[in-house]
């Protein structure tokens, strides 16, 4: 008999499920539970469509994604019954993708602005070479590709007073954040929207005893962090937590990265009652 939906499990990839050379060797203990349960593992990121199916392959998941900080979640086939999505959601590519914001490109005249006004020198992603990309991610040639394919959140990296850019993007009313390596800018989209949504959509279907968790490491994390009930954050590359974090009920986990996440997730999953 299969396990009823008690755990929804959203987790981010770098420095948190991928170790600094994107492995996930550490947490296998924790990922052959999930699998045990079939706990659905949403991975929310702020890659691309393209560089998340590397991982959903390695991890053999099949559950829907949430790219580029929220600005779409896609549905590979089988991942979620198709007849429960909601309207608006496009077909693409034999699979349909619910999107919420606008294109990133729209973003580029303001980011572009934004730094000429606060005297800090950007470069988005698509203009660096795709050898800058690998040297300064540890990317293969393959990922460091698909992560130039952007559709709905700028990556760019930031020389000058980046809190002085971040408050003038702000006030432009565009949402700036940062993740390992690079400073991210959105429209309307960041994790905790997109998580929101999926997680209600899961409850249209009638689970409604759920528990959902997120498991981050950093700012981008954030919004992500605030929607779930259990918000969990691992350790950065060498040692210590992100301090921006300003949520009540988070658990700091000890370990740095899928050490951390291998260790909260067993506390999570051996802290349901799967027997009924
Ligand atoms: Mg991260």
């Amino acid at each position: 008999m299969p396990y009823p939906l008690k755990l929804i499990i959203y987790t981010d990839l770098n420095d948190t499920l991928l170790d600094r050379n994107y492995r996930f060797d550490d947490a296998s203990e924790a990922l052959e539970l999930i699998r045990r349960y079939d706990i659905p593992l949403i991975i929310s990121t702020s890659k691309t469509r393209g560089q998340t199916e590397i991982y959903r392959k390695r991890m053999a998941l099949n559950y829907p994604l949430i790219v580029e900080n929220g600005g779409a979640i896609h549905f590979p086939p089988g991942s979620f019954p198709t007849g429960r999505l909601p309207e608006g959601c496009r077909r693409e590519g034999g699979e349909f993708v619910w999107e919420f914001t606008r294109p990133a490109q729209d973003l580029l005249p303001d980011l572009k602005d934004a730094a000429k006004v606060t005297n800090t020198i950007v470069e988005t992603i698509s203009e660096m070479p795709v050898e800058r990309i690998m040297e300064y991610t540890g990317m293969s040639k393959e990922e460091s590709e698909l992560a130039k394919d952007r559709r709905y959140t700028i990556y760019f990296t930031c020389k000058g007073d980046r809190d002085f850019l971040f408050a003038e993007l702000k006030y432009r009313g565009l949402k700036p954040t940062w993740g390992s390596y690079f400073c991210h800018l959105g429209y309307y989209n960041d994790k905790g929207l997109a998580v929101h949504k999926l997680t209600s959509l899961y409850r249209t279907m009638g689970f409604l005893d759920f528990t959902t968790a997120a498991l981050g490491d950093n700012m981008n994390d954030y919004t992500m962090f605030q929607t779930v009930d259990r918000p969990i954050i691992v350790e950065r590359p060498g040692g210590g937590h992100f301090s921006g974090i300003d949520i009540e009920n988070i658990y700091r986990v000890e370990g740095i990265g899928p050490i951390g996440w291998n260790r909260a997730v067993i506390d999570l999953v051996n802290f349901i009652d799967w027997n009924y």
